[in-house]
């Protein structure tokens, strides 16, 4: 080949390209600091290469492993140098696939092994520091002659890496220049490139840099080590973007930038998505996420038919793991689940769903194998970190099921056997029921209704967690008409977005909690405002103060019953006088198991004795002589109970009443005022209820304790 090339054109450039060698070796000894009597091993190294079979010598030591043995210095700590006093790339070339087609590359002493070629351009891996530099002198354009481009680029490899990739392409290893020019104009330099198509995505660069921050960023990560990240991108970053994808890392890396195309940085993402969820690593790309329903946001969209058409066949891990959660989600949808939970075991998944209140299990053996990748599609989804797993993340997604759009909130947590993730089907507004469906007599939607008409007040909801109120809340806001007045919200969290309504998310352990929204509220020029809960002085301050001037007010406590509402606020330093003058409403309520319709039975009315050791007025019973109950069965997996119902007992402030708050009446002193007006207790509303039918006996009997007497907390 040699003497072939010494008779053409080519011969010229075959000497040309030897004087580059000493060119090479002489930069390089003045980055690793050779002294000029210590040259001699440089030279050798010169001699050693055979122009006609240089991948002999490439396969042995490489300059700089060579100058290591021969001052036996150590290897690692002189690459260690040379990156950091290079700001060097390193990039890593055995992430790469070659063309069988065969690698070009010019016999020299040091290989220069092209990675990545576009038209007009060729990227250059070597072991070389500044290499880059080197090629804006004018010798080294032989070498754009050689690959027949106008401009060159260089990255930075590992001896040991370029090493690897030498050996698997020998065999097709081509000495000779390339025909021809692509263009005319000769010019170097500029940000390296790869091309993406030929780099896989690698779960350990991954770990690093996760597909959600890929996706975010349209940033790919390509090699990383030494406390350099590599990213791949279309255009290069803005500085401000750098630093802040420096500071999202866990780990405190130096971003270096190579630039892509932006197609094939799109299906390296993509690929990267799916493999985060597969044990197998070997996937299509999740074809199904790209179709979004609205703009950079993605639907899932489930086909209902498709789930019952089960097969047991599927083509790889990652499809079943979506068709999986797919039917998971539907069928919570289905059953009018609340919540989801995912939890991870060590020999198990446990699918659990929350329907009225109470938890159940999905039935089947779920192996623990499939929890993470189940965990990890949900943390996909939601736009969660996959890699942070001990870290409580928050998130969102929504799905499409038929022409119906559902949107989820997403908690993961970490409990000791493992992941969990906690799934909670965010309502709309259509879901909002009117207060008389809620199950309230006209008497007190009334009483709200003068209130929300009215020039001032303030209304207060109270129940434990998990007694309904929220779901109240929404139907008096829903009640309000929200085009005349100016709605204003705090929520934590908003749980159902309400048309013509402001509401804002705030966050007690954050940074905007629901004392800093109440202090500019009034800015804000409200008609109504409605603060999801009471926390401390401050937000009570700022609720008495609107709603004695002119404004109505809502808000919720943790009080047992409405009683005992007065004297909560006067333990947040309200004074007697604001509450008598502001407090119009105080509404308790509970919720209660309706019987299942298709299980339930009559039963006869205990007897009057019994009735009364349960604390029950046989009066409240008059002219009832069966009670129903169900008997279980598998509508209702097993419970007897199907939906739930809100019962409510209120202390409307009256003339009356008002007085009593001005004396600091203790809640018991309200209670009887209520008593001797004939209002009912929540008790007696459940015994009446089990007196319709509509719920156990057994079931209202649980409320036994509330209302009726006053317990201090
Ligand atoms: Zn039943």
């Amino acid at each position: 080949m040699n003497s072939h090339l010494a008779a053409t054109n080519g011969g010229r450039q075959f000497e040309s390209l030897q004087k580059l060698n000493h060119t090479l070796h002489f930069h390089l000894a003045r980055l690793l600091g050779v002294r000029e009597s210590e040259l001699g091993f440089l030279l050798d190294h010169i001699e050693s290469c055979d122009a006609s079979d240089p991948m002999a010598s490439w396969q042995t030591d490489s300059l700089i492993e060579r100058y290591s043995k021969n001052f036996d210095l150590d290897l690692g700590s002189i690459l260690s140098k040379l990156i950091r006093d290079g700001a060097l790339t390193p990039f890593d070339p055995t992430l790469l696939r070659f063309s069988p087609d065969g690698v070009r590359m010019p016999a020299l002493a040091v290989p220069l092994l092209p990675v990545a070629r576009n038209p007009g351009e060729v990227t250059i891996a070597s072991s070389i520091p500044g290499l880059d530099t080197l090629l804006q002198q004018p010798e080294f354009q032989v070498l754009n002659a050689f690959w027949g481009v106008p401009k060159l680029t260089a990255v930075w490899c590992e001896p040991d890496h370029l090493r690897q990739v030498l050996n698997q392409v020998a065999d097709t290893l081509d000495l000779t220049p390339a025909k021809g020019r692509l263009t005319t104009e000769i010019g170097n330099g500029g940000t390296p490139w790869v091309n993406l198509d030929e780099v896989s995505p690698s779960g350990k660069v991954n770990h690093w840099f996760s597909p959600t921050l890929q996706r975010r960023y349209g940033a790919c990560p390509v090699y990383c080590a030494r406390r350099r990240l590599t990213l791949a991108v279309e255009k290069l970053l803005q500085p401000n973007v750098k630093a802040e994808i420096e500071g999202a890392l866990r780990h405190r890396f130096t971003v270096q930038q190579v630039l892509a195309d932006g197609a094939a940085l799109e299906r390296f993402i993509t690929t990267s998505e799916s493999m985060a969820i597969s044990a197998s690593g070997i996937l299509r790309s999740m074809s199904a996420l790209d179709h979004a329903d609205r703009k950079n946001e993605r639907l899932e969209v489930i086909h209902a038919d498709s789930l019952q058409r089960s097969s047991h066949r599927y083509r790889n891990d990652e499809e079943a793991v979506i068709k999986f959660v797919h039917s998971i989600l539907y069928k919570g949808v289905e059953l009018g689940a609340s919540d989801i939970m995912f939890q991870e075991f060590p020999a198990q998944l446990r699918v659990r769903y929350k329907v009225d209140g109470d938890w159940f299990d999905q039935e089947g053996e779920f192996p623990g194998h499939i929890a993470k990748q189940v965990i990890s599609r949900i943390k996909v989804i939601s736009g969660l970190e996959i890699q942070y797993v001990r870290l409580p993340q928050d998130g969102t997604f929504p799905i499409k099921i038929g022409d119906q759009r559902y949107d989820f909130r997403v908690n993961t947590t970490y409990q000791a056997q493992g992941e969990q993730a906690v799934l909670r089907l965010q309502r709309d507004e259509r879901s909002v029921k009117s207060l008389s469906e809620l199950g309230m007599s006209s008497h007190y939607v009334d009483a709200i209704r003068d209130l929300m008409e009215g020039d001032h007040g303030l209304l207060i909801l109270c129940g434990p967690t998990g007694s309904g109120k929220t779901t109240t809340i929404y139907s008096i806001l829903r009640s309000v008409d929200a085009i005349k007045n100016n709605v204003l919200t705090a929520e934590s969290p908003i749980e159902v977005f309400l048309d013509d309504i402001s509401q804002t998310q705030v966050d007690d352990d954050g940074p905007y909690s629901f004392a800093m929204w109440a202090r500019g509220i009034l800015r804000q020029a409200p008609d109504v405002v409605m603060m999801g809960e009471i926390r401390d002085e401050e937000s009570v301050e700022a609720l008495m103060r609107l709603s004695s001037s002119g404004h109505r007010a809502i808000s919720t406590l943790h009080t047992n019953s409405a009683c005992e509402v007065p004297n909560r606020l006067f333990l947040f330093r309200a004074q007697p006088f604001m509450v008598a003058d502001s407090l119009k409403l105080a509404i308790s309520q509970r919720l209660v198991k309706k019987l299942c319709p298709r299980c339930a039975i009559e039963e006869p009315l205990p007897a009057e004795e019994r009735l009364v050791r349960l604390g029950i007025n046989p009066g409240w019973l008059d002219g009832v002589s069966s009670v129903r109950r169900g008997r279980k069965c598998d509508f209702c997996r097993k419970t007897g109970v199907s939906g739930r119902k809100a019962i409510f007992e209120a202390l409307i402030v009256d003339d009356e009443v008002k007085i009593a708050i001005q004396e600091r009446a203790p809640a018991l002193q309200l209670q009887r005022i209520l008593e001797r007006r004939g209002e009912a207790s929540l008790f007696e509303k459940a015994v009446r209820e089990a007196a319709a039918g509509v719920i156990s006996l057994e079931e209202a009997c649980k409320f036994r304790e509330v209302g009726s007497t006053v317990s201090l907390e």
